[in-house]
This record gives structure tokens, sequence and C-alpha cells, in this order.
């Protein structure tokens, strides 16, 4: 069985080294300089490769089902067990698995030492640019050359991040095939509110709750650490939630956050805290008693002249802001969006439009939270489209 797999990330590194195994002779076309480019940033360089707790809203996708039906087929442990054998010796933080060494760059180069040893070859600066059905099997374009195969498997990613290599061009390869696209939007991001007074308090990180309303229903909160940044607001809580703000834009919803300083405290006890904190040093004015309790960034925002304790609590427990927009597509770390679900077969991932055609990865629309849940798809996928695909069988 031949198998061109287009694009070295993840997703196709994955695909590669289960192919190879059950015996395929795999090619994987990348067209950046060098493979994994991408896979190496991820988790700050420490590579957050999956998370023991799995539960199915840490994926998100139009099909709901489908990222948890493939996800039985291939879960955490299943990852973590195949990168054990592959030489990633992995350390648990709350659940949250990294590899031991710390370093991103490792789990890309047992991947690449995996792939030799099964003999994949991976060309690099091939971009492709075309897919042809020829004699029963395809012919993967690039400028230069034609790789005849008997199955594709399309691993290209999300245009999320700066880093090279990021783009959609799955879209126009998957198309005459009859793939549709649903837009890739920004998840995993900041976000941009319409207020223009964001300067005030950029730079603040602060722990807190942030809560997503969407056409004035609050939809989900999450805690953590806040960001407060000169065009509105990140961390990891933002994150969370930002997948479905930009989405909500996208059909016109109006969305606005609720930010709340003190998620621990009801607001009568905030209150009685200014208060009392006031009455033990009663030699300061009421803004000087909120050093110490507040950066002062935030005390400048919300300590203007007038603001008694009860107006300050309310504004610190219910900052609530309407959002433009994500950050950037730049800084985002993934993109909801991609081939549609309902095209793919989720136990095997093969196109339903086209058989011999496999997808995995991001160019699915599959979009996971944050903590280590976009790897696992892309290993989960990869896994099924590189096993799948290696399958002897007519088509
Ligand atoms: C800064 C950052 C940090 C992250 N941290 C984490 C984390 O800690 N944990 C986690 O789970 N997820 C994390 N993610 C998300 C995770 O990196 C991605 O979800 C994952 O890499 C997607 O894998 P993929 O194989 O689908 O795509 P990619 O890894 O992006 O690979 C796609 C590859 O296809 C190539 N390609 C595209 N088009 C063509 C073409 N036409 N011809 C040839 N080659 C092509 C690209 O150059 C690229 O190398 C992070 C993302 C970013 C940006």
């Amino acid at each position: 069985m031949r198998i061109v797999i287009i694009g070295a990330g993840a997703s196709g590194l994955m695909a590669a080294v289960t192919a190879a195994r059950a015996g395929a002779a795999v090619t994987v076309l990348e067209q950046n300089e060098k493979p994994g480019r991408k896979l190496l940033a991820t988790g700050n360089g420490r590579c957050n490769l999956t998370n023991l707790e799995q539960l199915p809203e840490k994926y998100r996708s139009t099909c709901r089902e489908f990222p948890a039906q493939a996800l039985a087929h291939f879960g955490a442990r299943d990852a973590i067990a195949f990168f054990s054998e592959i030489g990633v010796y992995t350390k648990n933080r709350n659940g949250w698995i990294y590899p031991n060494s710390d370093q991103a760059a490792s789990v890309l180069e047992v991947l690449l030492m995996e792939a030799e040893h099964l003999k994949v070859k991976i060309k690099t600066r091939e971009t492709v640019i075309g897919i042809d059905r020829e004699n029963g099997g395809f012919a993967v374009r690039t400028s230069g050359w034609s790789y005849p195969c008997d199955r594709v498997i399309l691993t290209t990613g999300s245009p999320a991040s700066s880093i090279e290599g990021s783009c959609d061009s799955g879209k126009t390869l998957a198309a005459p095939f009859g793939h549709s696209w649903i837009p890739m939007l920004p998840a995993l991001c900041g976000l941009r509110g319409s207020k223009e007074n964001f300067a005030a308090w950029a730079g603040v990180r602060m722990e807190g709750e942030v809560t997503l309303i969407l056409d004035g229903v609050p939809i989900r909160s999450e805690r953590g650490e806040l960001q407060c940044t000169d065009y509105g607001i990140s961390g990891i809580p933002v994150f969370q939630i930002s997948r479905y703000a930009v989405r909500a834009l996208a059909e016109h919803c109006p969305v606005s956050v609720r930010v709340d300083f003190f998620p621990d405290m009801e607001e009568e006890f905030l209150i009685k805290l200014l208060h009392t904190r006031q009455k033990q040093c009663s030699y300061k004015t009421p803004r000087q008693s909120l050093t110490g309790l507040l950066p002062e960034k935030l005390i400048r925002m919300f300590w203007t002249k007038g603001t008694d304790f009860e107006t300050l609590a309310r504004r610190l427990k219910g900052f609530t802001f309407p959002i433009k927009g994500a950050s950037s597509l730049a800084q985002a770390q993934v993109c909801s969006g991609g081939i549609p679900c309902s095209e793919v077969c989720p136990d095997t991932m093969e196109s339903r439009l086209q058989r011999g055609l496999y997808f995995a990865g991001e160019t699915l629309d599959v979009d996971g939270a944050c903590g280590g849940y976009n790897l696992q798809w892309a290993w989960t996928s990869g896994f099924l489209a590189g096993s799948s695909a290696a399958e002897e069988g007519t088509l």
C-alpha cells in the first residue's frame, strides 16, 4: 500500500508512523523546511501532549458525537502508551501530561526517529498544490513533481498562529472531491473589547472568573489567571470560552464578557472586607486602603472620583464589556471549523465522498479546550487515519 501524507505536523507524523507500522510505504510531503514546526511551539515549548481528564465537552465540533466516537478507539491512555513505547517518559501535572524532558523538541525527535526507523520518507519544501485521481489511485501534485499512491491522508492543519506553514490549504485540496468547508475562525485566543480604555489595565494578571454572555444570557464561566491586555482580555480562562464567543460573533449574536475579580467572595463579604481594611488603618484614605488588595492599575481603573466601597465591589465582581472579536488569527493557538465531520467516517477518518482519501488533525472541524486536547485530537485522528489507510482492501 503506497500512502502519501500531506503535512508533517503532529497528526501527519502520527499517521505516518501508524501506517508504516502496518506495512505501508509512506511518503510525507511538507511545505516547510523542517517537519513539526507547530509541535515545537506547543505548551510554551514544553508540549502538553494530552490530558487524563477526557470529558466529551473538551472537544468541540459541529458534529458533537464525532470526536468522542474517534477517541473511543485511541484515547489519552493509548497516546501515553504510544509515546512511552517510542521513548517519551511522561510527567503528570494535575492531569495535564508533558514529556519528562519538558521539551516539545523531544516529542518531535522521537516521532522522527520512529518514522526514520520505519523507513517513512519525509520530503520537505514540497508544497502540495493538487490531488488527482489516477490509475485507480491518486497522484499528489507539487509544483515540481507528482507522487502516485493508493491512498492520501490530508493533515494540513489550520491558519492559527504565526508559525510558518499555518494555512488552510485543506480547503482547496479537498474541494475537488466535493468536500465543503466550515470557515476557520480563531479559537483558544484572547478577546477584543469594544471599549477604548483597556490601556489602563494592560499588564495586570489576576486570578478571577470570566463569564461568556451571548445575547444577554450567561453561557459558561471559567476560572484561572486572567491577563488584562490593551485590546481586552486574555489568559487560559478566556481561551476556554473564546471559540464560542468568536463563532457567536460570526453569526451576528451580541457577545459580552463579565469579569469577577473576587469569585470566591460574595459581594456583601467584599464590601465588609473593604470597610474593615480601612477601619484597621484609619490614617489611610479609602483609596489608599486598596493598596495591597488590588494591583495599582485596577485601583486607577475602578476607583474614580466619588466611588464608594459598595460601587467598587459591584464593579470588581461584575465588570462587563462587549466583545468585538478575537485578538488575531496569528495569536490564536487553534482554529474552529474545517472539513465538516459529517463528510468523514469517525472510526477510520476516511472521506465519505471519496474512497481512499483520509483526514486528520486540525483540518477537520474539531477543536479542543486548552490542556492537551488539540494534540490528543491530532494523535487520535492521525492514528485512525494511518491504521485505516494502511489496511489492504479494494477501494
Ligand atoms: C503556540 C501554540 C501552542 C500550542 N500548545 C498546545 C499544547 O500544549 N497542547 C495541545 O494539545 N495543543 C497545543 N497547540 C495546538 C496544536 O499545536 C495543534 O492543534 C496541532 O499541532 C495540530 O496538528 P496538525 O497535524 O493538525 O497541524 P500542524 O501541526 O499545524 O501540521 C500541519 C502541517 O501541514 C503543512 N502543510 C499545510 N499545507 C500544506 C501543503 N499544501 N503542502 C505541504 N504541507 C502543507 C504545514 O506546513 C504543517 O507543517 C498549540 C498551538 C500553538 C500555535
